[in-house]
């Protein structure tokens, strides 16, 4: 089996069409993403890097192509489904946390009613990852009663006790004021310091310059370009890319 083999991507993308009604919004992109590889696609609004990612665990299905995910194609529907599902974490720009759950119970939540496992074993996984991302303390409160860039930590934790193979961030602190963007990117910079396979879609190019391995720019469906952060900045080959980077930088 594939699987054994450490070197191979984890998340593959080839071929990949998506339409919505008339609307092309994946158009042929081919993607593979490394075990540990921190990608982050930038592009402007509306080029389709939300539906990139919804794609990769199936929130959004796709019209052709393959995505196959750690050695297997990614299943239709069902408890294989389900599985991919717990396997690649998602955290959005809107928190959905649950309202009427503590901090600590939204980040147990996955675990323990998807997974079955067992509470004090999940509490303690979910006490040491709010530790981590450092809400420790809010443990008890509900989302309500945190910051916006603590409950998008809340988020991260919960993505993170479901034990996910792979991390996709779909633009996680736009809706966030400005003082508590960093406070989120610092636990992504050391989640990918860590090893994790990230997708992150972003606007925050510091982010993308000091912890991605690779920059791709989507831009009407189209995966355009692709380097290594340094040289996309430095030296971007398209007018798209020079275009968009104009605009942002
Ligand atoms: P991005 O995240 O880069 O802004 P999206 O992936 O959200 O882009 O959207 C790509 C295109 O698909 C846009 O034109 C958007 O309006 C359209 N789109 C996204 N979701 C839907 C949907 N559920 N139904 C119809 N059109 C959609
Ligand atoms: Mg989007």
């Amino acid at each position: 089996m594939g699987r054994m083999m450490t070197n191979e991507p984890l998340i593959v993308l080839s071929g990949v069409n998506k339409w919505f009604g008339e609307l092309h919004v994946l158009k042929d992109v081919n993607l593979s993403i490394a075990r540990g590889e921190v990608v982050v696609v930038i592009g402007p609004s509306g080029s389709g890097k939300s539906t990139l990612c919804r794609a990769i665990n199936r929130l959004e299905p796709i019209n052709n192509g393959e995505i196959v995910f750690d050695g297997t194609r990614l299943p239709e529907e069902g408890r294989p489904l389900a599985r991919l599902r717990s396997e690649v974490g998602m955290v959005f720009q809107s928190f959905n946390l649950f309202a009427h759950k503590t901090i600590l119970e939204n980040v147990m939540l996955g675990p323990v009613k998807v997974r079955k496992e067992k509470s004090d074993v999940v509490r303690q996984r979910a006490m040491s990852l709010l530790d981590r991302v450092g809400i420790a303390a809010q443990a008890q409160k509900y989302p309500a009663q945190l910051s916006g860039g603590q409950q998008q930590r809340a988020a991260i934790a919960r993505a993170l006790a479901m034990q996910p193979k792979a991390m996709l961030f779909d633009e996680p602190t736009s809706a966030l004021d400005p003082e508590m963007v960093g406070e989120v990117l610092d636990v992504m910079t050391g989640l990918a310091s860590e090893g994790m396979t990230m997708v992150v879609v972003t606007h925050e190019m510091g982010f993308a310059r000091h912890a991605a391995n690779r920059v791709v720019f989507m831009a009407d469906g189209q995966l355009v370009e692709e380097a290594d952060p340094k040289t996309f900045f430095a030296n971007p080959r398209t007018d798209r890319a020079k275009d968009f980077l104009s605009k942002i930088l």
